[in-house]
């Protein structure tokens, strides 16, 4: 109500101003004054709740969603006729890594082009640090997008113990990994994520991470987590995250769910039913899903077991993954020429076995100080499309700025083009509510992920019969189409297939 007022005050303002420039003479513009006031007509809103459609102008008044609902424009409007598009509000992508590319290309093109408007970084236990520079940095260089940046464990991990990384914590580490995590929260971070099937994280135990946990809720923080393990051992990685959300007192955030073993292929209803129980004793668990039958990693997530060469050990892991056939090399820097390649069709080159051609990889890799990215085989099918019929699941890409995998340019019109319109998965308001609202219930954040007046205007506006992904493995930056507009705080950012150059982006949470 207050916020309505103070709108229809700073509109009444804007229209004294127009009459009276000396009367507003003190407070001249920084630069050449843009069209304040902006309306969408007829466009169908899907208000990001899941509430069906529903055929509606919208004013766009600064920042803000100003007015929704059958008016006329007024002179002053511009005026955007949107017929036969969808409004949706901005899509949030809560597991996003353009941690760096953020600097490298603020406009985010590969981002805004899917109607992404907001991004959250610091996924997988690793993110910037030390937080408020960070934050800062991003404030004075604005990009195109919202970001907001998580805490990440492995990195406070590492800020305590260094190298020595390869154990347990002691007790008083782990206080001052908790004094850490405090400190990041008060600076801006939004939650605290971990890696635990990366390096650094698979050494610590359930105490560290409940101990981290507890200090992120006390500071209205959620913990985002990629778990201990998401093939042979991913029921007993989900109760460990169960527990520390229980012990912890804290929402859970499960990164891009998944069953990706051989073993476990098909094991997606069992691992919903777990989840469900332990939603209704009141853990606060959503998840996020992204929308690919494969994975993006280094080569050594594969062995839970760290043999890297034990030619046993690596036998198995091949076998679990899915096969050598379904592990393909996307970059290697000691052998560019590996990329696009399967291990099995690098191993038949040279005429050894797929398990000598991983280990040599791996030597490679370590004496060159780097690691294989690889892509496997995830999930199939059919536990894709039960976990992304979970009101509890929510979208997100795993990818971002520069991603080597399709789902770093393709991700939300993918689901979209592909889940609602081909395959009827989703409807597409609850598909858009995955999108939004889902997301910007976990941050906490209640002005955005709606469209309803008074909130930001983050703001999509997108054609349902065309939206559809183009980006591949080969070429995974191919932008999608159909995405028609993108708004972020009142500003088009993406406009007629290409970005505006405006970069309206904030580093929230301010
Ligand atoms: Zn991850």
């Amino acid at each position: 109500m207050i916020r309505k007022l103070s709108l229809r005050l700073s509109k009444a303002m804007f229209v004294i101003c127009l009459l009276s420039r000396t009367l507003c003479a003190q407070t001249p513009p920084a630069s050449p004054p843009k069209a304040d006031s902006t309306v969408i007509l007829n466009a169908r809103v899907a208000d990001g709740t899941g509430k069906s459609l529903r055929k509606a102008n919208v004013r766009i008044v600064g920042d803000r969603i100003a007015r929704i609902g059958n008016f006329k424009p007024e002179h002053k409007d511009r005026v955007i006729d949107a017929k036969g598009l969808v409004l949706a509000p901005g899509f949030i992508d809560i597991h996003n890594h353009s941690t760096d590319g953020l600097q490298t290309e603020p406009l985010a093109e590969t981002q805004i082009a899917q109607g992404i408007t907001s991004l959250v970084v610091g996924a997988d236990g690793d993110s910037p640090w030390p937080i408020l520079p960070w934050l800062d940095a991003v404030r004075k260089n604005p990009a195109a997008v919202n970001v907001a940046v998580m805490a990440g464990h492995a990195t406070i991990r590492e800020q305590v113990m260094g190298k020595d990384f390869k154990r347990h914590a002691t007790a008083e580490e782990m206080a001052q990994m908790a004094k850490l995590t405090e400190q990041a929260m008060q600076e801006g971070a939004i939650g605290l994520s971990s890696g635990l099937e990366y390096q650094v994280g698979s050494y610590s135990n359930t105490d560290e991470l409940v101990l981290m946990s507890t200090t992120a809720a006390r500071n209205r923080g959620f913990y985002m987590t990629h778990i201990r393990d998401e093939g042979n051992k991913s029921f007993e990685a989900l109760n460990e995250e169960i527990a520390i959300g229980e012990r912890a007192h804290i929402p859970i955030e499960h990164s891009h769910i998944k069953v990706s073993t051989v073993a476990v292929w098909g094991k997606a209803p069992e691992y919903i039913r777990i989840i469900g129980s332990a939603r209704k004793r009141g853990v606060d668990f959503l998840a996020d899903c992204y929308p690919y039958d494969a994975w993006h990693s280094n080569i050594k997530v594969i062995m839970p077991d760290k043999q890297y060469e034990n030619p046993e050990s690596v036998e198995k892991a091949l076998a679990d993954t899915g096969g050598p056939d379904t592990v393909t090399i996307t970059e290697f820097k000691p052998h560019p020429e590996y990329a696009s390649h399967t291990i099995a069709e690098l191993a038949a080159q040279r005429g050894i076995s797929p398990v000598q051609m991983y280990i040599q990889i791996i030597s490679e890799g370590d004496a060159a100080g780097t690691e294989a990215g690889v892509i496997g085989k995830s999930m199939i099918e059919s536990d894709i499309k039960a976990f992304y019929q979970q009101p509890w699941v929510m979208v997100a890409s795993d990818g971002g700025i520069g991603a080597h995998h399709p789902r770093g340019a393709g991700t939300f019109p993918r689901v979209l083009g592909l889940y609602v319109r081909e395959k009827h998965w989703l409807t597409l308001p609850e598909a858009i509510r995955k999108m939004t609202s889902l997301p910007a219930q976990r941050l906490g954040w209640k002005d955005r992920g709606v469209i309803r007046e008074g909130a930001f205007a983050d703001l999509v506006l997108f054609d349902p019969e065309t939206v559809i992904d183009r980006s591949t493995f080969a070429k995974p930056f191919e932008l999608p189409s159909g995405i028609e507009k993108v708004f972020v705080n009142g500003e088009l950012v993406w406009d007629a297939g290409k970005p505006t150059g405006a970069r309206p982006g904030r580093g929230l949470p301010k």
